[in-house]
């Protein structure tokens, strides 16, 4: 028996440790989910004891939490980057030093899934958030491949992907270093897929979907959709549905709802993500190119961090002043009553039918103001 559709969080870490090939992630909702093969399963409990809802550990026993603004000084990097550019700077380490890089890129069908590369140019597609949830599955054993090699990996997901990737393992290497991005939910998979089939009716084909293009400035950002052979389209952040449906957590994974990462104590390395309310601790710090909230975790993270600081402009600060805009890094929010007939409406209607009950721009402004909370 594994975790339930309301906790389940889609790590995939089940997947890659059942060695009988007897589970299939399968789309409900859109998102993947584990399901057993009961005529291929042997009964030898691995999926479950590799299951980290299931099995709740901690696997960070270091006393430390440093907390810092930050931004990395390379600024073609930050620019590209949907907070202060921090996962390119921490990663060029890796890169240097004939590490792997883990990471959540697109593929050429734009299905999100993790990847690794070893080199400078396989980083570019690991660069800005992709609010979705990406494909893990096989990465956790490929992580491992590497592991065992004795190769340097720095792996990069949201919190539950990491607390995944750690419980797949059973135990921490000094050869692996995890960073997590903060994480407020992930959106379906499937209706993202949708979402672009519907953009796509023009006949112009989409090649890229950055989700926080900075054209305008870092705190007001842009949806910026790249085309085949055609000059890219920009959106603001309140016109475009899909991240209307984010915001308002209609789009989100039930276990979001329930989420096991929501903590003080924290598993990864590295924490990193967007410094909402600098404003407010700062106001004489430029935010055009985006700053970001760095909390180190461990002595690993700690160690990192002296390796690579002099590429980073960094300044302390306190973790209240970090969750004061960024609440949803320790707190639970509520469940839409909504979001069962938004999934309905999905299925029966498609995103035609999302876009007629669920609007953008005609949305009243309580909800406007979810959505200021939510990039504020
Ligand atoms: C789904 C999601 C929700 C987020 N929610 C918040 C939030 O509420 N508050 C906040 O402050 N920050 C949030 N962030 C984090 C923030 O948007 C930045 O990703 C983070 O600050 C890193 O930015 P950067 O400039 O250092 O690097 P970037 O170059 O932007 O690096 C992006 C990093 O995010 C990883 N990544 C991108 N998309 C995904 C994905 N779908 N799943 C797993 N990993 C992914 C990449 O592998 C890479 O490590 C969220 C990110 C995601 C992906
Ligand atoms: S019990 Fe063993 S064989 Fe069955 S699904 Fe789990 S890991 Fe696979
Ligand atoms: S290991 Fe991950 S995907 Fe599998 S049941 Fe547990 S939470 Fe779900
Ligand atoms: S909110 Fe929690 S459960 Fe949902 S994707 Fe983020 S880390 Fe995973």
């Amino acid at each position: 028996m594994l975790a339930d559709k309301y906790s389940c969080t889609g790590c995939a870490a089940c997947f890659d440790a059942c060695k009988f090939s007897s589970i299939n992630m399968e789309y409900e909702e859109g998102f993947l989910y584990p399901l057993i093969d009961k005529t291929k399963c042997t009964k030898c409990m691995l999926c479950t004891k590799v299951c980290p809802i299931l099995n709740k550990q901690n696997f960070n026993n270091d006393n430390i939490q440093k907390t810092y603004i930050s931004w990395n000084k390379n600024k073609k990097q930050r620019k590209r980057s949907s907070s202060g550019g921090l996962f390119p700077a921490f990663s060029k380490y890796f890169i240097d030093n004939g590490g792997i890089v883990i990471g959540a890129g697109y593929d050429e069908n734009m299905h999100l899934k993790h990847k690794w590369t070893d080199n400078q140019n396989g980083l570019k597609c690991f660069s800005g958030s992709k609010y979705l949830q990406s494909d893990t599955k096989g990465i956790y054993f490929q992580t491992k491949q590497f592991l065992d090699k004795g190769k340097l990996v720095f792996f990069s997901g949201v919190p539950c992907q990491i607390l995944g990737l750690f419980s797949y393992l059973g135990n921490n290497y000094d050869n692996l270093f995890a960073c997590e991005v903060f994480c407020h939910g992930v959106p379906s998979p499937e209706i993202f897929k949708d979402y672009i089939s519907y953009l796509e009716k023009d006949g112009n084909k989409i090649i890229g979907f950055d989700f926080r293009s900075k054209i305008l400035t870092w705190s007001k950002p842009c949806v910026k959709l790249s085309y085949k052979g055609r000059l890219p389209k920009y959106t603001l952040f309140s016109m475009c549905n899909f991240i209307t449906w984010f915001g308002l957590h209609l789009s989100v994974r039930e276990s979001c709802f329930n989420c096991p990462c929501r903590t003080l104590k924290r598993n990864a390395d590295l924490s990193i993500g967007d410094f909402w309310g600098i404003e407010d601790v700062d106001a004489s710090l430029k935010r055009r190119n985006g700053i970001s909230a760095l909390i180190i975790n461990s002595k690993k993270g700690d160690f990192l961090f002296e390796q690579i600081s002099e590429n980073l402009f960094f300044k302390k600060c306190t973790l209240n002043q970090i969750i004061k805009k960024n609440k949803w890094l320790i707190a639970n929010y509520d469940h839409p009553i909504e979001r069962e007939k938004f999934f309905h409406t999905w299925k029966e209607q498609g995103i035609t039918g999302l876009i007629k009950r669920y609007p953008s721009a005609k949305i009243s402004s309580k909800l406007i103001n979810r959505l200021k909370s939510f990039i504020q």
